[in-house]
C-alpha cells in the first residue's frame, strides 16, 4: 500500500461493492474503514460483510452505523404529487388522500406554523391547522412525494427514544461481532451517548456521535465529550438546518474535535455524482480538499461505493485530491482549553514543535493505547505519524486518527529497546524509513512501574538497527 493519503477515507459497503477482488482493491487504493449501513442491511449481510472484510485484512476498520430515528412516509404504493395543501397524520388510516408517517405522536407535538419536510427538504410544508389527529398543511415548496421518502421536523425536539428497537439489536449485534465502531444517529445529547455505551458494555467498540440535527449542533460540547468520534452528518443536517450553516458548522465542530484530540469524520455527497460518473465535479473535487484544509481525521463515501457505478473509482479520486492537497499543508498546532492541561496533550504537543525545529522525519509511538495518538494526531505534522502497537483492536482504532499509520507486532515486551529495534524493522522493511532518517520515538517510560510517563528520544535509523 503507497501514496495513501494521512486523511483516512471510509467506505460503504453495499451491493456496488461486495465483491472480494474489488474490496481489496478498495483496499489498496486507501479504504482503510469499511461502514455499513443497518438501514439497508439484516444480519445475514452484517455477519457475512463483516467476515469479508476482516478476511481481506485485519486492519480495516468495520463501522455499523445504525437507522436512528429517522421519519419516513408509509403505506404509499405509488408517486404522489404534493402542491397547494397536504393532509399528513400518524394514525392508520386508509385515506388516499392523506399521507401517513412514521412519527408517532406528531398531531401533538407539532404547532401551527412548524415546518415539516419531506424526501431530504425537497417539498416543504407548514402546518395550518390540526383537526382530529390530522395536521393540515400549506406547501410552500411543492414537488412529487415517492413510497417511503424521509420527513424532517427540525423546529421540534422530537419526541423518541435515545436508541429504538431496531438500533437496540443492531448494535447488540455488532457488537457480537465485534465491529471496532457503532455510529449513534442523530444524537441529541450526552445521554444518548450514554445510552449507546451503556448497550456496548464489556465489549470494545466504540461510539461515533453523528451530529445531524440542532439539538446535537447545540449540545455539541457535551456530546463530544463523552463520545470516542464524531461524524459531521451532512446529509440529515443540511435538511434539519439553513444548508448555508452546513460549511461553518463542519470548520466550527472539526476544530473542536481537534482541541479534544477525538476524530472528526466529515459525511455524505463528498463525490455524490461519482454515483454515475466516472469523473467528480469540480465543487465536489473542491469539497474533498476543503475538507483535507478544515483538517478532517476521515471522510466518508456513502452511495458512491455501496450502490454507485465506480466505487473503486471513487476510493482512488478521493485518494489523490486528499494526497494532492495534504501537499501544500503546513503544520498546524491546535491550542485550546479542552484538555490542554493533560500531560500528555502538552507532550504531544511538544514532541509536533520540536519536529520543526529538529526536522526529524517521522514520529513513531509504540502504544497499545489510543490516548497519546490523538494528542499528537491532532497537530497535523507534516510528518508521518507511525503508530506500533501488539494489538489488532487498537490498530483499527487507531486507523481514524489523520496522519497515522499502524504496524503491528505480535507482543510489545517489557524491554524498550527490544520493542524499538522491532518496531524500526519493520517500518524500515516496508520502506518507510531510510537508513539515515532522524525518528522521534514515544514509548512508555522504562523505569519499573512507571507504567504513565513516556519517553521521547530522537534516533537515527541506522544506529536503532545496528544497536
Ligand atoms: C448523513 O445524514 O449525512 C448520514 C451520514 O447519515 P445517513 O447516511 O445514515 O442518512
Amino acid at each position: 500500500m503507497n501514496n495513501i493519503a494521512k486523511t483516512k477515507i471510509i467506505a460503504t459497503i453495499g451491493p456496488s461493492s461486495w465483491d472480494d477482488s474489488l474490496l481489496r482493491k478498495m483496499f489498496e487504493s486507501g479504504m482503510l474503514l469499511a461502514r455499513i449501513n443497518a438501514s439497508f442491511a439484516d444480519y445475514n449481510e452484517l455477519e457475512r460483510v463483516s467476515k469479508q472484510i476482516r478476511n481481506i485484512s485485519p486492519r480495516i476498520a468495520t463501522i455499523l452505523d445504525t437507522q436512528g430515528t429517522k421519519i419516513r412516509v408509509r403505506g404509499l404504493s405509488k408517486d404522489v404529487v404534493i402542491k397547494d395543501t397536504v393532509t399528513l397524520t400518524s394514525e392508520d388510516i386508509s385515506d388516499p388522500n392523506v399521507i401517513k408517517i412514521t412519527y408517532p405522536s406528531l398531531d401533538r407535538d407539532v404547532i401551527v406554523g412548524t415546518k415539516i419536510l419531506l424526501d431530504d427538504g425537497n417539498i416543504q410544508l407548514q402546518v395550518r391547522e390540526i383537526r382530529d389527529k390530522m395536521v393540515i398543511c400549506n406547501v410552500l415548496q411543492d414537488g412529487i412525494l415517492k413510497p417511503n421518502k424521509t420527513v424532517n421536523i427540525p423546529d421540534i425536539n422530537l419526541n423518541f427514544p435515545a436508541v429504538t428497537e431496531k438500533d437496540k439489536q443492531d448494535i447488540e449485534y455488532a457488537k457480537k461481532l465485534n465491529f471496532d465502531f457503532v455510529c449513534a444517529s442523530f444524537t441529541r445529547n450526552r445521554k444518548d451517548i450514554q445510552e449507546v455505551k451503556s448497550i456496548l458494555e464489556g465489549s470494545n467498540t466504540k461510539v461515533i456521535a453523528k451530529i445531524e440535527n440542532k439539538q446535537g449542533v447545540l449540545n455539541f460540547d457535551e456530546i463530544l465529550e463523552e463520545s470516542d468520534a464524531i461524524m459531521i452528518a451532512r446529509g440529515d443536517l443540511g435538511v434539519e438546518l439553513d444548508l448555508e450553516e452546513v460549511p461553518i458548522l463542519q470548520k466550527q465542530i472539526i476544530y473542536k474535535c481537534r482541541m479534544a484530540g477525538k476524530p472528526v469524520i466529515v459525511a455524505t455527497q463528498m463525490l455524490e455524482s461519482m454515483k454515475t460518473n466516472k469523473r467528480p465535479t469540480r465543487a465536489e473535487v473542491s469539497d474533498v480538499a476543503n475538507a483535507v484544509m478544515d483538517g478532517a481525521d476521515c471522510m466518508m463515501l456513502s452511495a458512491e461505493t455501496s450502490t454507485g457505478n465506480y466505487p473503486l473509482e471513487s476510493v482512488q479520486m478521493m485518494n489523490r485530491i486528499a494526497l494532492r492537497t495534504e501537499g501544500i499543508m503546513k503544520f498546524s498546532p491546535v491550542y485550546g482549553d479542552t484538555d490542554a492541561g493533560s500531560e500528555t496533550d502538552r507532550f504531544g504537543i511538544s514532541v509536533c514543535k520540536l519536529s520543526e525545529e529538529i526536522h526529524y522525519n517521522a514520529i513513531l509511538i509504540i502504544s497499545d493505547s489510543t490516548s497519546v495518538v490523538g494528542s499528537v494526531s491532532r497537530h497535523r505534522t507534516s510528518i508521518p505519524i507511525y503508530v506500533v502497537s501488539s494489538s489488532l483492536k487498537n490498530i483499527r482504532e487507531n486507523t481514524l486518527y489523520r496522519g497515522v499509520t499502524t504496524y503491528y507486532i505480535k507482543e510489545l515486551s517489557d524491554d524498550r529497546d527490544r520493542n524499538i529495534l522491532i518496531a524500526v524493522e519493520k517500518i524500515y522493511g516496508s520502506g518507510k524509513l531510510d537508513l539515515l532518517d532522524k525518528i522521534a520515538i514515544i514509548s512508555g517510560s522504562s523505569i519499573k512501574n512507571k507504567k504513565t510517563d513516556s519517553i521521547l528520544e530522537i534516533a537515527t535509523v541506522k544506529d536503532i538497527l545496528n544497536s
